[in-house]
């Protein structure tokens, strides 16, 4: 059986944010890595935004916005994103930079099979695929299994549903320099339902039908609410270029409690993913490089998670919107529509002093959050 030191159940971004992060420190030469994915990673599955003020992966971002709508039933309010921007990556173009990048590396490798199971013995750990097994020292998984979520009650797992078409209108209807963040000026149907649009020029755009909620829907659905936002936006000659859908974990569970010594769970699988708005991309960023870090010191990965009070923040936040889902517009618009956009983000992005989490906590409705910290509390 083939040995490795560092072995990557799944391939996608957290583990090749983490590899990247590896090859950049020059510190992990003399390590022996199989990046292991049952998918070539050679199409666009995906499309990542985030907020950032830095120039980050800023040879492939393929658009970028100063400003955004906010928008419910009974108002809109353009938010000026200054100091940051909202950015976007396309999957496609991170794979093949990131893989063109660590796979010149003689000491990492990747393989296209589909990982069936691994697991700690002792000093050392095992991972079967259909075809073969292999042992090393650790396993860095980022297969997410929602099961072990969703056989718990303590707490709540919501998912960020959404279907996207990339339209091109015959007319010129976008405005490009302006993305929508959230718009939940359309029916609600007893959840929180919004209107994602990401604007590439006047006639193309990602329009998003996106729930936070338990249930999924049938496909649809989300294509007939698109189609009916599209007419509302005055669009009714076009064609659909692409398609997008996805399914996001939203959840406090404690992943990281099923860490071992020599087994780490990363990306959604290890609770990367923002409990509160299912946003990823930043996260990793964060993770992957403190992920790094730590292994220039320690090796027991029992040891990487640190809890903090944004944990705590997003469990109530996910009280709230798990009981009182029709709700979910209220407190975004109790936020969005006179909150300062900065300090939101800010506080989103967890880098928040506890003075300024409560100018943003603040605006949220009362009643709900501290129903809910009683609840958790008593
Ligand atoms: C369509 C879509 C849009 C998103 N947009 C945003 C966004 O705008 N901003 C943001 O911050 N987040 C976004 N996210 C959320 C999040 O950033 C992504 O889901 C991100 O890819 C999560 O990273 P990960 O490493 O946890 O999982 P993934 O990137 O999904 O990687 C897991 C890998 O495991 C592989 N795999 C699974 N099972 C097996 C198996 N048995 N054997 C071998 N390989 C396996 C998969 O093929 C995959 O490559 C989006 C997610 C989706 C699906």
């Amino acid at each position: 059986m083939q040995h490795y030191h560092y072995i990557f159940t799944g391939t996608g971004l957290s583990s090749m944010m983490t590899v990247y992060e590896m090859v950049v420190s020059g510190n992990f030469k003399d390590k022996s890595i199989l990046l292991i994915d049952q998918n070539a990673k050679k199409t666009n599955d995906r499309t990542w935004c985030f907020w950032n003020q830095k120039n980050t992966f800023e040879n492939i971002i393929s658009k970028s916005w100063n400003m955004a709508l906010y928008a419910d039933s009974d108002a809109e309010r353009v938010l000026d994103l200054s100091p940051y921007q909202y950015k976007m990556i396309k999957g496609l173009d991170f794979y093949t930079l990131i893989l063109e990048t660590i796979l010149k590396e003689s000491n990492i490798h990747f393989i296209q099979q589909k990982v069936i199971d691994f697991e700690e013995l002792g000093n050392h750990c095992v991972v079967k695929t259909e075809t073969q097994s292999f042992t090393c020292n650790q396993v860095f998984n980022s297969i997410f299994n929602p099961e072990i979520v969703k056989n718990q009650s303590k707490y709540p797992l919501l998912q960020q549903h959404f279907i996207g078409w990339f339209v091109k209108s015959k007319t010129t209807v976008f405005n490009p320099n302006q993305a929508t963040f959230m718009d939940f000026s359309i029916e609600q149907k007893g959840n929180t339902r919004f209107m994602y649009v990401l604007p590439f020029s006047e006639t193309e755009a990602l329009v998003e039908y996106t729930l936070f909620s338990k249930e999924l829907l049938e496909t649809a659905e989300y294509e007939m609410a698109i189609q009916n936002y599209l007419q509302k936006l005055g669009i009714t000659e076009y064609e659909i270029v692409e398609k997008e859908y996805g399914n996001i974990p939203m959840t406090s569970y404690p992943f990281w409690k099923h860490n071992s010594k020599n087994i780490i769970n990363i990306g959604s699988a290890g609770g990367w993913t923002k409990a509160s708005t299912g946003y990823t991309f930043k996260n990793t960023i964060k993770k992957s490089k403190a992920l790094v870090e730590f292994l220039s010191t320690e090796n027991d990965f029992r040891k990487f998670h640190k809890k903090d009070k944004f944990w705590f923040y997003d469990l109530l936040f996910l009280d709230v919107l798990n009981r009182n889902n029709a709700l979910g517009s209220n407190v975004f618009s109790a936020l969005f529509q006179k909150g300062n956009p900065t300090l939101i983000f800010k506080f989103l992005d967890e880098e928040t002093t506890f003075t300024e989490d409560l100018q943003v906590i603040w605006k949220c409705p009362k009643w709900l959050f501290m129903k809910a910290l009683f609840r958790r509390i008593f």
